[in-house]
Order: structure tokens, then C-alpha cells, then sequence
């Protein structure tokens, strides 16, 4: 073929090919040109996911009829004039391109009054499939409405990648949220078949704003981050360990007020909880940072969510000293506090709080190198109490949480009739000596003297093992036991969430999950594992993080059908999820470290613990047992 020049209504769409892969693409952008415009009431309205309609109205700046003739032309902009400014951006367009890109693979019209001009009325355009059509007056309010119908109608590639209604309106409804938690003085509304989703009063405090889209047990748990005001100004909010969820999507970067997504910002929030967190579990985090225009290039990626730092690792440094602060201030300092505030009114939000920052210290203090084997212990003949004295800063025993509160202690208390913490060996299973040699240790660690030598166990560890293997049996002949709910529990869901819930069903029922509408945006636990109850674990709270994974997981075989990777046995998938809910089931339902243990209790993990060998890694990957030989042992005194 001769090389050509391609006309402009094929570049175009080859242009709307990066620009707009679906319907919250389109709502990004026709919301970004409201928020260009100074709009303070954005309203959007979808029909059948934005496929049938899109539909984006503000009260901003307006059009002039002169200038509507060009909204739809391609590189045509109000926004830059010349090079000098393509370095210098404030607003969130700049390309000139997305209404062309738009226009070309759908019907759309735009119709616009402006605010300060004499003109009576207002004017309107329509463009479908890159023909743009004459501008016209008609009636309208002040402000900017486009409406964009039948999306990819000439693209039928295009449109057969599309989900299901539901799950467009979640990503819509994901764009959404992210361009409102970077404004917060705009209104929002979102309405899907003429049903009202979400309406978001304007406000200046972006904590509300949180509170508002995500629900206020999440604001609740949020912790403004401390302001830094260098070249690289930042602040946000950052939320508490006990706050963690399953999936790493419940982290917000913003550059000027722009959503990015950065490799390098995303690193420095895991660096900052290092050792606080579980590995499973990932930060929320709303972090907005601010730089000079002409220290960042925004020009880099079709939709903008990739930029490039002049200075990358000076925005990493001030980050991470930011959210170093943050958390040492508010995980670390309470502690104190804590031990005195232990009395009988604490709600169980407090208890639960206390109980996540035991946890917190007690992950910090495993990871750190004081505990190596060899280093830490002394001989076998120590005294107890010594052994018990912990690292420096640790408060000795009785510790100021083993009278937090009744729920929190082990019910493994012999004779007293309650259901034991850790299940008994099973039959057959050497009887478990009253074994006098072992011992706990900061209320984490199991030491018990064997014939070859020592053995120090991670007590959460073994017995998420243990349970997990439990699971893992009791789903091979049937599925696993649940009780009703005497109170149903409710979380909050997304419509996305919804239907994703939907879709895992199977899942649910053999985990003895069952769960159903409530209210709106609210789905209540109906019955839950019963072994999750034994543990106390919170129905709700344990959804919210199951929600999480599932909707990850969707996501990835989402990417995964649409890329043109072959894609692996159908069955490898649903496996994988399995294992990896399992694994968060035994995680929450096992003792956690910094839990006393009855001695019984500690028999009861040690009689199993020869179980768990075959595996001596717990779910996570961590190592569940250290064994100490008496060479070692021999080493370490120089007999050898
Ligand atoms: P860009 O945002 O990169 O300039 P667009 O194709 O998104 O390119 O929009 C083209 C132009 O149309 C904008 O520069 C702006 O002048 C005008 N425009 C688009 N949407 C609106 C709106 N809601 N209110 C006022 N002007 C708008
Ligand atoms: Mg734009």
C-alpha cells in the first residue's frame, strides 16, 4: 500500500482508541471540562452503564456560540496557546482532544450558555461518528450540558469489551469519586437510570468528603497526615492499621488535584507501615501532594494518570518522612495512654482499637532484629520472669491489655466450662505432655525445649496454619459450617460491589457466607462462619476486606481477558481466590501475637505443631517455627 495521509475522522478515532476505553472515560473527561470551566454543581446522569447515554451538566464558565463551533474540532483548546504553557499546566485538560475523540465514536451534543456574556440564550452542537453539525441557538440555563449516546456505535470492537451495566457504573462511579475527593468544594450527583446514586454536598473539609463516598466507619478511621510545606507541599489523610483493607486499590494519589497512579508514591506508603502491617493487608491512604506545574511533567500518558517527577525521589523522601510522622505520632505514642484508659466502659470500637495497635506493636517488635535466635534468649535455666521482661519499651507482664477486656482474653481457661481457644489435638495425636519446658514469651512466641534442641513458635502463625488446614479439609468433602446471625451485620457496598458479590455466590455458600441487601449501599451479613464467630471476629468488617479481594480479583481477570496474552486454564483462577480467602479466613480467626495463652492452649499448638511442619511456613509466607539444635546451642557457648 502507498503511504498516505490519514484523514482527520480516522486519526480521530484512532486518538479515542487511548483516550476513551469506556463509559467512565467519558464521564472523566466531560467531568474534568466541567471542573475546568469553575463549575461548583457537576450532575451526571448514565443510562443502561453510559453505554445508551452520558450525560455531564455544570453551572460553570458556559460557551460562547462562536467557540461551540469548535468544542468538537480536534486540537482545539481554550486552555494552552503556546509551548511555554504546556509546561506551566493548572488545568486538568490541555490536549484539546477529548471531545473529538468522543464525538467520533458516538452521537453527542453540547449545549452551553455563558455566564457573564449579554447573549439571551444559549447555543447548541451536535457531532456523531467525527461529522460535526452547524450551532445553533436554543434554551438553556447557564452552564455546560454534553450528552453523549450510544457509545462505540461505530466501533463494535469496542463495544462488545463492555461488562455488564453494573459494572461500567462502577468504574463511572470509581472516576467519579476520585475527581470529588480532589475537589471537595464542587457538588456531585451521580443518577444511573434515572435512579440517584450518590449525591455529594459540597464542602471544604475533605474529610467529610471521605465520609461521604466511603462511609463514616472509614473517616472515622483516618488520621490527618502531618502537612509538610517545602518545595513539595503535602498532606491528606492516612488510616490507621486497624483500618487496612485487602486490596491496594484504597489508595489515593493526587498530584495537583489530579488522580495519579506512581509506582514510587505507592512504595514509599508501604515503606512507611513497614513491620506495622500485615503483609496481606494494604494501607488506605488519601494523599495529595502539590508541586510547581514546571517540576512535574503531566504529558506523559493519553489519559494523564502516569506523570513524570523532575525530582522523583524528593517527592519519595518527603513523603515518606510525612507518613513516617503521622504514624509514629499516632500509632506508637498511645500506647502509654492506652494502659492507663483500661476501664469497663470502653466501647467495643475502643477494645478494637486497642486490640489493632497490640497487634501493630507486636508485628513491629517481631520484625525487629532483637528476636534473631541465638541473640535474645538466654540459657534454659533463665527465670521465667526474666524471659517474660521483652524488649526494651515493652510494658512487663501483667500487661496493661490483659485486662482490656473480657473478649480479648483467651477462653481456654481450664474448668471454667468455655470453649477452648486453640481446638484440642486430634485423636490419635500424641497425648500432649503437661510440657513444663515450654513457655510464652511477650505473649507472641511459644518456646519449647525438645530433644533436639530449642524450638521458638510464632503462635499466630502455627495456628493460622493449623486452621487453614482445617479449611482446607473441610471444604474437600462439603463446605463449611455457618451460623445465623442473631443481628444481622451490615457493610457498605458499591453497585459494582454488588454484583461482584452476586457473581461469587458459590463462594459464599461454601464458606457458610451468606449475605443479602439491607439498605442502600448497604449489604448485611446473614449467617457467618461459625468458627469466625467463635473468634469474635466482626462480620462486617470481615466482608468489607472479602469484598475487597473478590472485586480485585475480577479485576484482574477483566485485564487478563481483554489483553491478548493467552489466557491460563479457566480453572487455575477460581483455585487461587479460594486459597487466598481461606488464607484470610485462618488469619483473622487465629490467636494473634501479643494474645496470653493458657497452658492448655499451649499444648493444644504444640501437640499440632508436627502437623503444620510439612509446611513450616505460615499462609503469609512467614516462617511459623525457628528451631535452635543443640549445636547451635553449642556454638553459640563456644563448647565446640
Ligand atoms: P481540553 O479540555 O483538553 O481543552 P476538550 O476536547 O476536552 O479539550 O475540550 C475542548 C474545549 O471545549 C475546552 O478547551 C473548553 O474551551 C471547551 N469546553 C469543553 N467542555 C466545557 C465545559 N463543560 N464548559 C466550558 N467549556 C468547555
Ligand atoms: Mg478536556
Amino acid at each position: 500500500m502507498p503511504i498516505i495521509v490519514l484523514p482527520i475522522h480516522l486519526v480521530n478515532k484512532i486518538a479515542a482508541g487511548e483516550v476513551i476505553e469506556r463509559p467512565s472515560s467519558v464521564v472523566k473527561e466531560l467531568v474534568e471540562n466541567a471542573i475546568d470551566a469553575g463549575a461548583t454543581r457537576i450532575d451526571v446522569r448514565l443510562e443502561d452503564g453510559g453505554r445508551r447515554l452520558i450525560s455531564v451538566a455544570d453551572n460553570g464558565c458556559g460557551i460562547s456560540g462562536d467557540d461551540l463551533a469548535l468544542a468538537f474540532a480536534s486540537h482545539a483548546t481554550s486552555k494552552i496557546a503556546n509551548e511555554d504553557d504546556l509546561f506551566n499546566i493548572m488545568t486538568m485538560g490541555f490536549r484539546g482532544e477529548a471531545l473529538a475523540s468522543i464525538a467520533s465514536v458516538s452521537h453527542a451534543q453540547m449545549r452551553s450558555r455563558r455566564q457573564d456574556a449579554a447573549e439571551t440564550g444559549g447555543y447548541e452542537v451536535e457531532a456523531a461518528g467525527g461529522e460535526i453539525g452547524p450551532v445553533r441557538p436554543c434554551a438553556a440555563g447557564e452552564g455546560t450540558t454534553v450528552t453523549v449516546r450510544d457509545l462505540f456505535c461505530n466501533t463494535p470492537a469496542r463495544r462488545k469489551f463492555l461488562r455488564t451495566a453494573n459494572t461500567e457504573l462502577g468504574h463511572a462511579s470509581d472516576h467519579l469519586a476520585r475527581l470529588a475527593l480532589a475537589h471537595p468544594t464542587i457538588a456531585f450527583s451521580l443518577a444511573h437510570n434515572g435512579k440517584a446514586i450518590q449525591a455529594l454536598a459540597a464542602t471544604d473539609s475533605i474529610l467529610q468528603r471521605v465520609g461521604d463516598l466511603f462511609g463514616a466507619d472509614l473517616a472515622g478511621a483516618l488520621l490527618p497526615i502531618v502537612p509538610r510545606r517545602g518545595p513539595v507541599q503535602l498532606g491528606g489523610l492516612l488510616a490507621t492499621v486497624a483500618a487496612a483493607r485487602a486490596s491496594a486499590k484504597w489508595q489515593y494519589f493526587f498530584l495537583n488535584k489530579r488522580f495519579i497512579r506512581d509506582r514510587l508514591l505507592a512504595h514509599a506508603l508501604r515503606e512507611a507501615y513497614r513491620g506495622l502491617l500485615d503483609p496481606s493487608l494494604s494501607p488506605v491512604a488519601f494523599v495529595f501532594l502539590e508541586l510547581p506545574p514546571s517540576e512535574v511533567d503531566v504529558n506523559v500518558h493519553p489519559t494523564k494518570i502516569e506523570v513524570r517527577f523532575r525530582d522523583g525521589q524528593a517527592v519519595y523522601g518527603e513523603l515518606l518522612a510525612a507518613l513516617r510522622e503521622t504514624l509514629n505520632k499516632a500509632e506508637l505514642a498511645p500506647t502509654a495512654r492506652l494502659s492507663q484508659a483500661v476501664d469497663e466502659r470502653s466501647s467495643p470500637a475502643d477494645q478494637q482499637r486497642r486490640e489493632s495497635l497490640r497487634q501493630a506493636l507486636a508485628d513491629f517488635f517481631k520484625s525487629s532484629p532483637a528476636h534473631q535466635p541465638g541473640l535474645e534468649f538466654p540459657s534454659a535455666s533463665a527465670r521465667g520472669d526474666e524471659l517474660r521482661r521483652g524488649p526494651p519499651g515493652r510494658p512487663a507482664d501483667p500487661s496493661p491489655w490483659a485486662t482490656a477486656s473480657p473478649q480479648e482474653r483467651p477462653s481456654a481457661r481450664a474448668g471454667q466450662g468455655e470453649a477452648p481457644t486453640i481446638a484440642p489435638a486430634p485423636a490419635g495425636a500424641r497425648p500432649p505432655a503437661a510440657s513444663p519446658a515450654a513457655m510464652q514469651v511477650d505473649n507472641t512466641y511459644i518456646v519449647s525445649a525438645s530433644q533436639e534442641g530449642l524450638l521458638i513458635i510464632d503462635q499466630h502463625a502455627l495456628h493460622e496454619r493449623l486452621i487453614y488446614n482445617d479449611l482446607r479439609r473441610s471444604l474437600e468433602t462439603g463446605r463449611l459450617s455457618g451460623q445465623r446471625l442473631l443481628i444481622p451485620q451490615g457493610f457498605r457496598v458499591t453497585t459494582a460491589e454488588a454484583d461482584c458479590l452476586a457473581r461469587h455466590a458459590e463462594l459464599l455458600e461454601r464458606l457458610g457466607i451468606e449475605v443479602a441487601p439491607f439498605a442502600p449501599a448497604t449489604w448485611a451479613v446473614q449467617q457467618f462462619p461459625s468458627m469466625l464467630i467463635e473468634r469474635g471476629v466482626d462480620a462486617g468488617g470481615f466482608m468489607r476486606r472479602l469484598v475487597d479481594k473478590l472485586s480485585d480479583s475480577d479485576a484482574a481477570e477483566l485485564s487478563s481477558a481483554s489483553s491478548l496474552e493467552p489466557t491460563s486454564a479457566g480453572s487455575v483462577e477460581p483455585e487461587r481466590l479460594l486459597s487466598e480467602v481461606l488464607e484470610m479466613l485462618a488469619c483473622q480467626a487465629a490467636v494473634k501475637a501479643g494474645q496470653p495463652l493458657a497452658p492448655a492452649e499451649i499444648d493444644a499448638l504444640l501437640a499440632r505443631r508436627q502437623e503444620a511442619e510439612n509446611a513450616s511456613a505460615c499462609p503469609h509466607g512467614r516462617p511459623t517455627v525457628l528451631r535452635l539444635t543443640l549445636r547451635d546451642l553449642q556454638r553459640q557457648f563456644m563448647r565446640t
